[in-house]
């Protein structure tokens, strides 16, 4: 038995599923989930000492590759001066100023612990400061796992929302409708019918959990000014995106403004560490300004915040993003071409940092799309790269993540793994 098998198998019996969280068991791809023991750069090795190049990069924060000198060097100067203190610091100070600087329509910010915390915390203070319940999410996009999030849409766009887990009360998915992602006819009717009592809307602007499906700037402009005529405010879930498609996120590469930000994964460097902000006239409506309860024992971890400092100074040299969404789209057609030499359909995109291999000929707009691309040749692809030591994320509903580290090399090796496991595909 390999040493990643005993352990899930041990697993199994402690844990439920045997991880953490859901995605990492490889229930949609089959096999054994390979345990983890180390990471460096672009790669990272397994329980039985196998490497692989790794794409998900822990889900998008690790954007300077795995292990990086300065963030280790940053952590290990604070680790000394103890772990959390429940008090200010100025640490907390300087990583909101950077944060203000790299997103200007952040004018504060809050520090969180996880990206979940930040938009749940930015819909109750979109619902405080409106003083409206109902929010507005769309179809295939991610935003954690507050109650009011896991919701999916009813049998018509004028009837509630249903949870998507147990455990979430219909009354609290009530107040949640969901639309179409791109659909801007369906966001009209929307606004038309109900628009003065949404209190948010809330979207992935470049949408990293449906695969990856880029938001059209008719799209995003169309949410812009609704939002603006209704009084509704508009969030940017940017937890994903933020940092990776564009040094500015989403906001930056479209040029639209949100009311409220959503950061998380880069922000942390690879620590627990997340944040929402915005407008100064919305802020001023958190505790203990304002009515809208937030609070958090280890909300500006000095040791996660030292981690997130220091990889926002890496993503600020001259060129980084220019070359990581080279490197991206490297990696994108390349996959692409192998594909097209072994005559499967397939295609890949890529925004920045991120990218999405779809099994099917164009790339997708909406979840439905990705829904109809082929699941199983998917699963197949997977395995077949896992094999060769590449490891894309466990799920055709995921997008994956490029960083600094893979270089040409890398990318050269990872289309040579493709070009036999496309061929494996087409016999
Ligand atoms: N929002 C987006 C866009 C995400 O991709 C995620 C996680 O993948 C979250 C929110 C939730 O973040 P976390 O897993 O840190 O709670």
């Amino acid at each position: 038995m390999s040493r990643n098998q005993e352990l899930f198998t041990r697993a199994l019996d402690s844990i439920p599923g045997g991880v953490n969280s859901p995605v990492r068991a490889f229930g949609s791809v089959g096999g054994t989930p390979r345990f983890i023991q180390r990471a460096n750069g672009p790669y990272f090795w397994d329980a039985d000492g196998k490497r692989y190049i790794d794409y998900i990069g822990s889900w998008g924060p690790m954007i300077v590759g795995h292990a990086h000198p300065a963030v280790i060097e940053a952590v290990q100067r604070v680790l000394g001066d103890g772990f959390s203190f429940g008090a200010p610091t100025e640490a907390e100070i300087e990583i909101a100023e950077e944060i203000r600087k790299l997103v200007p329509s952040i004018e504060q910010v809050r520090m969180v612990s996880s990206g979940t915390e930040a938009t749940m915390s930015a819909l109750r203070l979109a619902r405080g400061f409106t003083r409206r319940d109902r929010i507005v999410k769309f179809e295939g996009c991610y935003h954690g796992h507050a109650d009011s999030l896991l919701v999916k849409a009813g049998s018509g766009l004028l009837t509630f929302g249903n949870p998507t887990s147990a455990g979430v009360p219909a009354d609290t998915a009530h107040h949640t409708t969901v639309l179409e992602y791109n659909n801007v006819e369906q966001l009209d009717e929307a606004f038309a019918a109900f628009g003065d009592e949404i209190a948010a809307v809330i979207v992935e602007p470049v949408a990293g959990n449906m695969n990856l499906v880029r938001g059209t700037t008719a799209f995003l402009q169309a949410l812009r000014e609704r939002c603006t005529q209704h009084g509704a405010v508009l969030i940017f879930d940017e937890v994903m995106c933020g940092f990776r498609v564009a040094l500015g996120g989403a906001q930056a590469l479209y040029g639209i403004t949100p009311d409220l930000t959503c950061l998380g994964k880069v922000i942390g460097g690879g620590m627990p560490a997340a944040a929402f902000g915005g407008r100064r006239d919305i802020m001023a409506q958190i505790s203990p300004l304002g009515p809208v309860y937030q609070a958090g024992t280890l909300s500006g971890n000095p040791v996660a915040v030292a981690a997130g400092l220091a990889t926002l100074k890496l993503i600020q040299a001259p060129g980084f993003h220019a070359r990581l969404g080279e490197q991206t789209a490297k990696l994108a057609t390349a996959l692409t071409d192998a594909a097209r030499e072994a005559g499967v359909t397939f295609n890949a995109a890529s925004v920045g940092g991120m990218f999405g291999m779809y099994f099917a000929a164009h790339a997708p707009q909406r979840f439905s799309d990705i829904q109809a691309a082929g699941t199983p040749l998917f699963n197949a692809f997977f395995h077949h790269m896992l094999d060769a030591g590449v490891y894309f994320a466990p799920s055709a509903f995921e997008a994956g993540f490029v960083s600094s580290q893979h270089d040409d090399a890398v990318i050269d090796a990872t289309a040579h793994a493709a070009r036999a496991a496309f061929a494996a595909l087409a016999e």
